[in-house]
């Protein structure tokens, strides 16, 4: 980047406030705006300048940092295509900040419509057990830009569609493009602009890996020029990781002449089970053994990690009943893994579909299911396509605009479950209807189980 410009950051969220800070150090003149007051007031002490609502930038404006969740066609960004003022996000900015760093990190970057956190956080924890200076940012929380100032070693990314779309120049060391389903396609305009956006993260980088189980994924390795590595849940072929018995395999880095196969680590290493979080620790220990990891750090971090909250977590067992709070799966691919997991499940689920299908789901699932709590926005497409789908499974719904709803659901679905079931919250819908977020919502969700402990048991 060239020094001494002025620069517009579009955006008063988290990311930005890291944005201006960079932008500041680094010389630069900075205004911000956010079309929301209360936001835009946090950002009086930063030493930016700050302007509620812009719709076009300041004259003389050489650059916009905008939020990555700006959509291309809002009037300020359209403005400023308009005026040729070049308009990135906070992950390229990141990119070229660290070019010019003595040693600039490694990235390893992870996107894809599901697991992206989990994926990061469990690469994060692989790096450090091989003793790097190693941060999972990006998207999972900690901002970008943050991350490179703070002179980590390696940075396990995590990258949205929307940052994808933002940036250009990222070349990371190794990447992957984890699964593709349904998501976000009211901001992308279509699922193939969606998975070309997350198709970008492979540009350049020296090690692509691919999910063998998801077409879009080997899609948009195969387009690339890179070493492409293989991940699934079955017998790894030759340049793949994957699972022979209980066991972790990879027959990509093998780093014994004499010997085919590394072994990394156990099925029972890895945290919270189920296929989709194995599949997640393969890509992890793809994205880390491309880094040099060595075979003991992949098993030793995973032993050492422990899952997010809200993440397929395990809530409380109440007459013989599991209760398993899974929230953030906020989509039908999400509730899917979720669903997997489980042999026997009364399944709570509903919220805002985002235009997404949930038929595959229902139709795929419907031999696990002893029954279903449908709540929210949503509730009836759901309620339709299980009617469709899985016409024997009984279903129960909550009526809307009720602030105990989430009890309601909890004891709804505890009266439609039998010892050795699982009571699981995989709404595959967003949040907002009812709640501030997933984790609101899981809350919500863990309360009311827990609200049974108290309550006794049936009939007291
Ligand atoms: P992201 O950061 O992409 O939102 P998370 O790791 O936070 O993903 O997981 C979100 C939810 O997605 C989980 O709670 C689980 O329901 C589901 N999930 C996780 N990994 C996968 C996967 N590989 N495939 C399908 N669903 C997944």
């Amino acid at each position: 980047m060239t020094p001494a410009r002025r620069v517009l950051v579009a955006g008063a969220g988290v990311a930005g406030r890291g944005v201006v800070a960079a932008l500041l150090a680094d010389g630069a003149s900075v205004t911000v705006t956010d079309g929301n007051a209360e936001r835009l007031a946090a950002f009086a002490d930063t030493g930016a300048r700050t302007a509620l609502g812009l719709t076009e930038p300041p004259a003389g404006t050489d650059l916009v940092v905008t939020s990555p969740g700006w959509r291309p066609d809002s009037p300020l960004l359209l403005a400023a295509a308009a005026a040729g003022v070049e308009v990135i996000g906070d992950v390229e900015l990141a990119w070229r900040l660290a070019r010019r760093l003595p040693r600039p990190p490694v990235w390893l970057a992870v996107t894809g419509t599901n697991g992206k956190t989990s994926t990061v956080t469990m690469l994060e924890s692989m790096l450090r057990a091989a003793g790097l200076n190693a941060v999972a940012c990006g998207n999972v929380g900690l901002p970008v830009v943050d991350a490179v100032r703070a002179g980590h070693e390696v940075l396990a990314v995590e990258l949205s569609s929307f940052q994808l779309h933002w940036q250009s120049s990222m070349r990371a060391h190794a990447s992957v493009v984890l699964n593709v389903a349904e998501d976000h396609l009211d901001w992308h305009g279509g699922i193939d602009d969606y998975a070309a956006a997350k198709g970008k993260i492979h540009t350049g980088a020296k090690v692509v890996v691919h999910n063998t189980a998801d077409e879009w994924s080997g899609r948009l390795a195969a387009a690339h020029e890179g070493t492409r590595v293989g991940f699934g849940l079955g017998t790894p072929r030759p340049g793949e990781l994957g699972v022979v018995e209980d066991l972790l395999v990879d027959r990509a880095f093998v780093d014994d002449p004499a010997s085919t196969a590394e072994e990394l680590a156990t099925l029972g290493d890895v945290l919270p089970g189920g296929p989709h979080n194995v599949a997640n620790a393969l890509a992890a220990a793809a994205l880390a053994r491309a880094h040099g990891v060595p075979p003991e750090a992949v098993r030793d971090g995973l032993r050492a990690y422990r899952p997010g909250p809200h993440r397929a977590a395990p809530v409380a067992e109440v007459d013989g009943i599991r209760y398993v709070n899974d929230s953030k799966a906020t989509n039908p691919h999400a509730a899917a893994g979720s669903l997997r997991a489980f042999e026997s499940v009364v399944w709570i689920a509903g919220g805002q579909l985002k235009g997404a299908s949930v038929d595959g789901l229902v139709a795929e699932v419907a031999g696990r299911l002893r029954g279903a709590v449908l709540l929210g926005a949503d509730a009836d497409v759901v309620s339709a396509s299980l009617a469709r789908h899985a016409p024997d499974v009984p279903v129960s719904r909550v009526p809307p605009g009720d602030d105990g709803a989430m009890t309601a659901a909890v004891h709804a679905a505890r009266a439609l479950a039998r010892p050795g079931d699982v009571v699981l919250l995989a709404p595959a819908a967003a949040s907002l209807d009812m709640y501030r977020d997933y984790a609101h919502r899981g809350d919500a969700f863990a309360d009311a189980v827990r609200g049974l402990l108290t309550d006794g048991g049936p009939g007291t």
